[in-house]
Order: structure tokens, then sequence, then C-alpha cells
């Protein structure tokens, strides 16, 4: 094979034949004054399929894990809000009722803090359901 300084023109990384006064190698890009350089290639930062496999398990545990647990969270707090308004309609009905007995124009209301209670029961072991399984997909589990 041909050695040496390689012909004007003839460019050193790829051995095509150019023009001898053109600076860039019309095949491959490459300079064509000076001396053959060694041109490192660019490192890609993260390999895609890593990243891609990383960004898979984010979303296989933290993601719905954290949204399950917010969810719970808010579920529980929304029970104990139901079984406060619970409280307060039962000793507000409680109270006119009692006003009412005084009056024979008045009917007594009926009491739905019982109603209210249940659902908050509901909610709260929904609550606790749905943060019990978000720690533990959290956790990976
Ligand atoms: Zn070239």
């Amino acid at each position: 094979m041909q050695s040496g300084p390689a012909a004007p023109g003839m460019c050193a990384r790829c051995g095509g034949p150019n023009p001898p006064q053109s600076s860039f190698c019309q095949f491959c890009g490459s300079p064509l004054t000076g001396p053959l350089r060694f041109v490192p290639p660019i490192p890609s930062p993260v390999p895609p399929d890593q990243f891609r496999l990383v960004a898979t398990n984010r979303d296989e545990h933290e993601g719905p894990g954290v949204a399950l647990l917010v969810v719970g969270i808010l579920l529980i707090v929304v029970g104990l809000i139901l079984f406060a308004v619970a409280a307060v309609v039962h000793q507000g009905i409680q109270s006119f009722n009692n006003d009412c007995s005084q009056n024979p124009t008045c009917t007594p209301q009926s009491d739905p803090s019982g109603a209210i209670t249940g659902a908050a029961v509901g909610v709260l072991i929904l609550g606790v359901i749905l943060t019990i399984v978000g720690v533990s997909v959290f956790r990976g589990a």
C-alpha cells in the first residue's frame, strides 16, 4: 500500500481524491490541510437504552407510588374533615330540634350526620388502603 505523505488533494482520512485547492474533503468533510489528526468520536452522554431503562424504573415504581400516597393522604384528610362536618351538623340539628319541640308549627329535621359519618369512614378506609399500597409501591415491593 501507499505510504508517506499523501498526494495533494488526497484525503488523509478516507483517501478520496479532491481538487488540490480544496481545504475540506468532498467525501467525508475532514480538513485536507495539515497532518492527519485523530478526530475523537463525540461521546453520547447517556446510552439511549440505559436512559430508557432508568426512566422506565422511575415510572414503574416511584411515580405511581407517590401518586397513590398523595391521593391516600388527601382522602384521609377529606375523611377527617367529613367527620368534623358530621359532628357540626349533628350538633346543629340537635339544637334546632330542641328549639323545634317548643314550637308546635315547626317540623323536626332529620339528622344526616349518620350518613356523613358513614361516608367519612368509607373515605378514610380508602385513604388508608391507598396510602399503604402507595408506600409499598414506592419502596419497590
Ligand atoms: Zn475524506
